[in-house]
């Protein structure tokens, strides 16, 4: 949504609940957060799951996956990492979660027996690694943020949160 809005529009995975005995009823989005850290291989997600009821601001749940294979994320993570929490997916203990994550997290485990869904996501880290390694995006950003910001008068001071290593 940040780097390729058209695309991050279009291709945001939103599920419709009803009538789940753990979920109110209405539309989930579950936005995609990649690590914009240069020279890192991490190959993760971090989803968050949004929702139009409450403004696409508050989050319902913080999940984290990876699509390699534990041995993948053994060898990243190095000794003292746990491979199967840095897979995943599993809810992130230090972002925002609420009382309905875990039924949010066996939604997204729905999502992800869908390959589609998955190969969706890998194509969206490696377009977003791309553009990190070749520098773009953090100036547009800024400049971007700088019309946004004459428009709304700084009404929106909500930054993207960054997993960081
Ligand atoms: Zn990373």
């Amino acid at each position: 949504m940040e780097r390729f809005p058209e695309l991050g529009v279009r291709e945001t995975r939103s599920v419709t609940a009803t009538c789940q005995q753990d979920l109110p009823d209405g539309e989930y989005g579950f936005l995609e957060l990649y690590c914009d850290e240069p020279g890192c291989d991490c190959r993760r997600v971090m989803i968050d799951v949004l929702r139009p009821e409450t403004g696409w601001s508050k989050i319902w749940a913080t999940i984290s996956y990876g699509w390699e294979s534990l041995d993948f994320y053994r060898k990243w993570g190095g000794t003292g990492s746990d491979p199967i929490e840095i897979k995943g997916p599993y809810l992130d203990p230090v972002n925002p979660q609420t009382k309905y994550s875990s039924a949010l997290l066996n939604l997204f485990r729905f999502l992800l027996q869908s390959s589609d869904y998955v190969e969706r996501l890998k194509r969206h880290y490696q377009m977003f690694r791309e553009s990190v390694e070749k520098g773009c995006g953090r100036h547009d950003h800024l400049e971007t943020n700088r019309i946004a910001n004459r428009r709304k008068s700084l009404r929106d001071p909500k930054r993207r949160r960054r997993h960081a290593r």
